[in-house]
Formats: C-alpha cells, sequence, structure tokens
C-alpha cells in the first residue's frame, strides 16, 4: 500500500502480528528512486510468520532485506526492532535509533541490566503480588526470542536529519512511552507529516510507566510530548500500528484529556479509599490483568501517582500513596489543549 497523495512514495507494510498492540507498521521510502538510501521505518517482531509478511510486503515494492540501506527504528519494543539484526544480516545496512535506546536494542549486556534492574525495583515497589509477578516475567521469557538477532545500531539525537530517498526525515525525541522514542518528521502534502511510531497511535493510547519502566517522570514526559505534537501541527501521523492518523493535533490532544480525566479517576478513588500502592489502584481501574498488561496497568497507575506526587497532591509513604490535597487543581498538572481534542473520554485503556 502506498499514499499517492504525496509527491514521493511513501510505503507501508502492515504486518498482522498480535503481539502487544498489534499490526505494526513498516514503512518504506526511496524503493522509487536511485536519488538516496532505501529505507526502513520499524521492521516489526522477530516471528517467522511477520518476517515472511515483511519479505511479501516488500517484495510489492521489488525489494528484498538485501535491498535496504537504511533503518530507522522508533523504539526499543521488539515488536518494531525484531527484524532489524535479520534485515541487516543479508544487507549490511546502517541501523539508526534514539541514543536512550540504542543499547537495549543493541543487546548491550549493562543497558539489559539496568534496565532490568529498574524494572524489578519498580515492580516490588508497586505493590504487584508475588503470583502476578511471576506469571509477568515468565510472559516477557517466553517472548525473548521476538526482540530477534540485535543488530548494530548508530545512535542519534533529536535534531538529527537523515536522507531517505526522495525527501530528508528529522528525528524528533518522542519520550514518555519509550525513553529513547523518536519520530521521524518530513515535508508531505501540506505540511509536516511525522513518523510517530507509539508514541502516538489511533485507538490505544500508547503506554507509559510500564512499556519503558527507565522513564523517571512517564506522565511529564510524555505529556510533554503531545504538547509538542500540538505546537508542531503535524497535519499527518504516521503510527506504528494501524492505519494513518489524519488528525494528530486532535490526536494529541484527545490524548491528554484523557490523561487528565484519568488523574481524576485516581485521586476520587484515593479521596474515597484512602492510601493505596499502584497495584490496587490499578485493580480499581483495569480490574484483573494477564500478559504484559500485568506490567502496564500498575505502570500506569504508578505514571499518574507520580506525577501527583510530583505537584505534591499526593505523597508517598513506602509503597502507598495518601492524597494531601483536599480540592487539588489540576491545571497546571496538563497542558491545556482541551479545545483542540475531539473526542473526550473516547479511549479505552491500559492499551
Ligand atoms: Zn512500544
Ligand atoms: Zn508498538
Amino acid at each position: 500500500m502506498t499514499d499517492p497523495a504525496l509527491p514521493f512514495q511513501l510505503g507501508q507494510v502492515q504486518l498482522g502480528n498480535n503481539a502487544f498492540e498489534g499490526q505494526n507498521n513498516c514503512y518504506v521510502l526511496g524503493a522509487d528512486t536511485d536519488a538516496g538510501p532505501t529505507t526502513l521505518v520499524d521492521t516489526g517482531i522477530a516471528m517467522p510468520d511477520t518476517e515472511a509478511e515483511l519479505r511479501e510486503g516488500l517484495a510489492a515494492y521489488d525489494l528484498t532485506f538485501a535491498d535496504i540501506d537504511q533503518i530507522l527504528l522508533t523504539h526499543w519494543h521488539m515488536d518494531h526492532v525484531g527484524l532489524a539484526g535479520a534485515i541487516q544480516a543479508e544487507s549490511d545496512c546502517v541501523v539508526r535509533a534514539h541514543e536512550a535506546d540504542a543499547g537495549l536494542i543493541e543487546g548491550n549486556p549493562e543497558a539489559e541490566a539496568e534496565s532490568r534492574e529498574t524494572l524489578e525495583r519498580l515492580v516490588d515497589e508497586w505493590g504487584m503480588p508475588d503470583d502476578k509477578r511471576e506469571e509477568l516475567f515468565t510472559f516477557m521469557e517466553l517472548g525473548e526470542g521476538g526482540a530477534g538477532d540485535t543488530p548494530d545500531v548508530e545512535p542519534f539525537v533529536g535534531g538529527a536529519t537523515f536522507d531517505a530517498g526522495a525527501i530528508e526525515l528529522e528525528a524528533v525525541h518522542l519520550p514518555g512511552h519509550a525513553a529513547g522514542l523518536a519520530g521521524y518528521a518530513f515535508d508531505g502534502r501540506d505540511g509536516r507529516e511525522l513518523f510517530s511510531g507509539d508514541a502516538l497511535l489511533p485507538y490505544y493510547t500508547p503506554n507509559v510507566g510500564g512499556a519503558d519502566t527507565r522513564v523517571d517522570t512517564p506522565l511529564a514526559d510524555y505529556l510533554e510530548t503531545l504538547a509538542g505534537i500540538v505546537r508542531a501541527g503535524y497535519t499527518r501521523a504516521w503510527p506504528g500500528h494501524r492505519g494513518v492518523i489524519i488528525d494528530p493535533v486532535g490526536r494529541a490532544a484527545d490524548i491528554v484529556v484523557h490523561h487528565r480525566e484519568r488523574t481524576e479517576k485516581i485521586v476520587d478513588y484515593l479521596r474515597e479509599s484512602g492510601p493505596a500502592d499502584p497495584w490496587t489502584v490499578s485493580a480499581h481501574l483495569f480490574g484483573e490483568l494477564s500478559s504484559i498488561h500485568i506490567l502496564h496497568g500498575p505502570g500506569e497507575a504508578y505514571a499518574h501517582l507520580h506525577h501527583l506526587e510530583d505537584a505534591d497532591i499526593v505523597a508517598r509513604n513506602g509503597r502507598e500513596y495518601a492524597l494531601v490535597a483536599s480540592s487539588p487543581d489540576l491545571d497546571d498538572l496538563f497542558p491545556d489543549v482541551s479545545d483542540l481534542a475531539l473526542r473526550p473520554g473516547a479511549i479505552p485503556g491500559p492499551g
């Protein structure tokens, strides 16, 4: 599938895997021109079915893995980076990722140990029960193969620009869902467009707090990312999952409003029920959890509680957070984008 309205070929291979948010996108640039490197944005999870789908999808652009010159990754999650190693092995292409995620993508032992340590410390601090912790870690171990063979990675920082055939892509750091989440902006049909990775998705709110436990202030970072998307005024966003977003500004505003509503719910809950740990708050918000949601649910609750703690609206005592402001004003905690939001309250969680 390509977008005929653009002045250059933007190819899209949709991968039908059901891991995480499902239906990962691999975007194809420069297949129609010799003017610059043939470039992929993200690759899909390293599973045989997905690899076969990607090979077949690329064949529609007369490409094999060996033809790829450059891979730009949006973040370290395996459903985005998994096949990068296999493609690099066949093509010797350059693989680029934001410096905050490059170590994890390369399988750097120090980066992995640090990430694992933070994860284990936080699931303990969140009050996750032992049986759920075991279920989560078993789920994660079983899925490890999806990360594939690790590629060599060239790290970059936000603002870096890359030649991608007919267009130039500018890396935009969009932290929150992952520490090193990078989007790639370019001149599109009627303004700047953005490959948004999992920073902006059409149906889910990208998880914050659990999806990358290395992020110190996940909700604050993510809200700044969303405010940045609003300010930039992108005219289209090409997300890491599912179809194109035709109003990225409205979508970003929606997600801000959704998070504010979720914060209000948590404040109400603490007011009614007294101090609670993130696991308990998560159970109130999302109910019983399985698979990766065992991590994403309490992570999301933690992201909100931590945001409230930084504003002195709640105070943490051990694992529990208590409401200390009786009628808190949340205006300072969220960018004011309510006039731009399209469908407030219409977003399911925990994503
Ligand atoms: Zn992700
Ligand atoms: Zn994803």
